[in-house]
């Protein structure tokens, strides 16, 4: 086993081009799947592009979807990662109401062909998944543990359910050295555009330039344990070097409201957010669970994981990063 070499599917994503940087810097090969697309969009990976001694040295793409096992094989043949990050997926729970056979075609059967292939490698690699407290969908246990029951309520989840149990079963049966990381959400200035935090921000930046006048939003009061980014990554390659395969939340533990969200950006650009919100029956979505609190202490206490940034510092940054990207346009 290479264990200086991993693959990441998913690596043009925000959690993925992080990851992506983090392993980098502790001196991996990093391989990424890449999809086919008509329009190329990778810049979440630009920096790692635009250096010389990294691109195509020690980071190199690799094109493959998830539902094409042929080509997955050929590269994990040809590369032989000691670690496997699964990040891949369509990771947006409204979205999975539009489209939920392909939501659970990539998230549910894409992972796994992915452990099939892995269980017949000579040597798997170890196997990172990336699963969501939306598996919990609204629990009784507050916080949620690793113990607490699955109980899906949305066709993302019901995807994301179906591989944790999958990544149990090939721990268990086949004895592959395969993590489930149950993660909450965790946003940064990479957060995809439809995400509400990015979108929040991106409106308190614009409505600041004089772009735009309003943000019409659904229901506010939702809550969400918000974390961040990479400080989440770290928790994926940490529940990798861990000597047994186990399931890991990554959560920070608290609350916050998407009205708490509102307070932070619209005050960074020194506005008041009541005067520019107004809600849109339209984005009300069906079923939402707002009560997902994830207890962390086990991959606090086992990996000696924790959090560097607050959910304040972190909306901050995402409102600094909106206004540095409209002045550069100007
Ligand atoms: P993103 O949406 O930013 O990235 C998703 C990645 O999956 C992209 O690289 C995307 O590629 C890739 N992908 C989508 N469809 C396919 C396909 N058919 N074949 C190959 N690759 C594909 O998600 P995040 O980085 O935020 O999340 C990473 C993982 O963590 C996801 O599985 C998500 O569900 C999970 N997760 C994330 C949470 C969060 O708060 N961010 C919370 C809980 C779980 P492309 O660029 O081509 O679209």
């Amino acid at each position: 086993m290479q264990s200086k070499t991993a693959l990441i599917t998913g690596i043009t994503g925000q959690d993925g081009s992080y990851l992506a940087e983090f392993l980098l810097s502790q001196d991996y090969e990093v391989h990424g799947l890449v999809r086919r697309t008509s329009m190329i969009e990778r810049s979440r990976l630009q920096p790692l592009f635009d250096d010389k001694s990294l691109y195509r040295k020690r980071l190199h793409l690799h094109y493959a979807d998830l539902d094409d096992p042929t080509t997955i094989r050929r590269v994990l043949t040809k590369v032989q990662p000691g670690e496997v990050y699964h990040l891949a997926g369509q990771s947006h729970v409204g979205l999975s109401f539009e489209i939920p056979e392909s939501t659970c075609e990539l998230t549910a059967m894409g992972t796994l062909r992915l452990l099939e292939m892995l269980r017949d490698l000579p040597a798997p690699p170890r196997i990172f998944h990336a699963a969501s407290s939306e598996i919990f969908g609204h629990p009784q246990d507050m916080p949620q543990t690793e113990q607490t029951p699955l109980n899906p309520s949305n066709p993302y989840a019901c995807a994301k359910a179906f591989a944790v149990h999958l990544v149990r079963v090939y721990r268990d049966s086949f004895k592959l050295h395969a993590v489930n990381g149950i993660l909450y959400n965790h946003e940064s200035p990479r957060r995809g555009d439809g995400f509400v935090t990015r979108k929040i921000c991106r409106a308190a930046a614009r409505i600041a330039a004089g772009l735009e006048d309003h943000l019409s939003m659904g229901d506010i009061s939702g809550q969400r344990d918000w974390g961040y980014a990479p400080d989440y990554v770290k928790g994926m390659w940490l529940s990798l070097q861990h000597d047994t395969a186990e399931d890991y939340i990554f959560a920070t533990g608290k609350l916050h409201s998407v009205q708490n969200v509102l307070e932070v950006a619209f005050a960074r650009v020194g506005l008041d957010w009541q005067s520019c919100y107004r809600r849109d029956e339209r984005f009300i979505r069906p079923s939402d669970p707002t009560r997902l609190v994830g207890d962390p202490s086990k991959a606090e206490t086992v990996l000696g994981w924790q959090r560097t940034v607050s959910f304040v510092q972190m909306i901050e940054e995402m409102v600094d990063s909106e206004v540095k990207l409209i002045s550069s346009k100007e």
